[in-house]
């Protein structure tokens, strides 16, 4: 797809509040320089960003000999996004300010059995109603809300076309969540929550080229390519977790065979404990959750059954990853969610030593593999700042091509 003049500008007005997030105060000829654009191009989009009240003024520096410097910062309370992390068996719901601090959490427990979409619609409509209660903001003030939800999604018709652990097959999520919040609504999927996540907060900023393993029940690499978020022609890039690693392997719950997620997803690592130990005490049969955290724990005390397990499951994850890093040459590697942050450094050495095995020397060199320094939820923080860029995206429309019809959600993809 051919980038328009509008999508590049997108992504610069992206760069520069960014960069204002990430080191605020700031002043003009410093995010020229940290952003590699011109003066004039970021002295007309910090001036966008006042006028949405974003940012803020605040003050001068001296520089040397010339004249003082105007600094602008970040408008914290200049609005509020909300960040909905739709998983297989919770809804987390947090609202941030517009530096990106959460104001307030909901959280609600869906029990199996509980996930036709009316039902996770009410989970959702209900923590985010809890969520503006807590944090005592305006409605006004709320500029948006992401969602993620895990599988395909359409993100410009808000469609989830297909969640294989609910088996939903195009359920028209953003309009039935419509029916119950007032606010503009954005929709996508927790690798690229996590990967947008870590390109505006994390790991990914002000890196070329990154990718991001999700590790939770499901799998996969978000890609942060040449400063932006890659989404393929359909959306559906990074589905690494459904590629094959093993031929003939274990069935995954897509049809086939041998998936990377089989061996390394949540339920995989389950596998691999039973494969090892079929009566561990570390194994909870229904619990995929406690599990991880009695493996994580169970490694800390040297217990040679964890330690095995988790050994067992990076040297499937190096292989995987290893993959990626022949095939995309990334600066930076992020271990990102749930399953990565509670088995965290011991599984960080093992996938390191594993990848070292495996990738090709020159890629290898130019690659960092690094846990999530993201410490909140990855997907909320991520979801929200879908909310936010689908606001930055509305003022380019609105300061644009005159349209007659008002977009209610974000129907023109940007260039994240
Ligand atoms: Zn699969």
């Amino acid at each position: 797809m051919k980038r328009t003049s509008r999508d590049i500008r997108t992504a610069n007005r992206y760069e520069v509040l960014r960069q204002i997030i990430a080191e605020s105060p700031t002043s003009r000829q410093e995010l020229a320089a940290a952003t590699g654009l011109s003066l004039a191009t970021v002295a007309t989009l910090v001036g966008e960003l006042l006028d949405l009240r974003m940012i803020t003024e605040v003050g001068f520096e001296d520089s040397a000999g010339g004249r003082p410097r105007g600094l602008v910062a970040v408008n914290a309370s200049g609005g509020a996004l909300i960040g909905v992390d739709i998983a297989e068996t919770y809804v987390h719901v947090e609202l941030f300010d517009l530096a990106l601090n959460v104001l307030a959490r909901a959280d609600e427990d869906m029990r199996p059995g509980e996930s036709r979409p009316e039902q996770v619609v009410g989970h959702v409509a209900a923590a985010v109603g809890s969520v503006v209660a807590q944090a005592g903001v305006e409605a006004a003030r709320v500029l948006g809300v992401g969602v993620s939800v895990p599988g395909q999604v359409d993100r410009d018709t808000g469609v989830a076309e297909y969640a294989p652990n609910w088996n939903w097959h195009d359920v028209p999520l953003l309009d039935l969540l419509a029916e119950h919040i007032a606010y503009p609504l954005h929709l996508d999927n927790p690798l690229r929550a996590c990967a947008v996540a870590e390109l505006w907060f994390g790991a990914a900023r002000g890196r070329g080229d990154a990718v991001v393993v999700n590790l939770g029940t499901g799998v996969g690499a978000g890609l942060a390519l040449g400063g932006g978020l890659h989404r393929g022609v359909s959306n559906s890039a990074g589905e690494w977790g459904h590629t094959t690693l093993v031929l003939d392997g274990r069935l995954c719950h897509c049809g086939n065979h041998g998936c990377v997620e089989t061996y390394v997803g949540a339920p995989g690592i389950m596998q691999n404990l039973r494969e090892l130990s079929p009566q561990s005490p570390l194994l909870h049969p229904e619990d995929q959750t406690a599990t991880v955290d009695a493996l994580a724990r169970a490694v800390a005390a040297n217990d040679p059954v964890a330690v095995k397990v988790v050994r067992d499951t990076a040297r499937y994850l190096g292989a995987g990853i290893s993959d990626l890093i022949n095939l995309l040459n990334p600066e930076v590697v992020v271990l990102s969610s749930w399953v990565a942050s509670r088995l965290g450094e011991p599984l960080l050495g093992e996938v390191r030593a594993a990848v070292a095995r495996h990738a090709l020397r020159r890629p290898l060199a130019a690659t960092e593999i690094v846990l999530s320094p993201i410490p909140t939820d990855p997907v909320s923080l991520g979801a929200a700042t879908f909310a936010l860029e689908g606001a930055l995206q509305s003022v380019g429309q609105r300061a644009g091509t005159k349209r007659t019809t008002t977009p209610t959600r974000s129907r023109t993809a940007p260039p994240s």
